[in-house]
């Protein structure tokens, strides 16, 4: 099964993983995502502002690297990848997703979609990884 998120649905995520008992998850973003280019530009767009927030950090945590882009379009790509990293991140953070991985094997894949070629791409998310360095610090066991 395939639930794609956007915004913020925790209770969704957290339904699927607890009750429907889905083996995967996909956070998908897509490249010349005009959200994301709003979030960077626009001091407050009301019931947006959380999300925007949310980009914002994934801006802040990636400051250096983004800023290295001098083409716009390829930053605000670039974005796009980095908040779906992030988004898995904090996926793997919750109590719901670690449990379903020991129970199941449950894993969270990040991809994008290219808008120009109509391709989806994997961006290979190091789910294992992840979630070794997340359980060292974060401790939900
Ligand atoms: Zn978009």
């Amino acid at each position: 099964m395939v639930i794609s998120i956007d915004l913020n649905v925790m209770s969704v995520i957290n339904y699927a993983v607890d009750h429907l008992k889905v083996k995967h998850v996909i956070v998908c973003g897509h490249y010349a995502c005009g959200g994301v280019k709003a979030a960077m530009q626009s001091a407050d767009l009301g019931i947006l502002n959380p999300w925007l927030r949310n980009i914002r950090d994934v801006y802040r945590i990636h400051r250096n690297e983004l800023n290295a882009i001098e083409n716009e379009d390829k930053r605000y790509d670039r974005l796009v990848e980095l908040n779906v990293q992030e988004q898995c991140v904090n996926l793997i953070k919750t109590a719901a997703v670690q449990k379903a991985y020991r129970e199941r094997g449950l894993k969270v894949h990040g991809w994008v979609f290219d808008v120009h070629t109509g391709k989806l791409i994997d961006l290979k998310i190091d789910f294992e990884n992840y979630l070794k360095d997340i359980r060292e610090i974060y401790h939900l066991d």
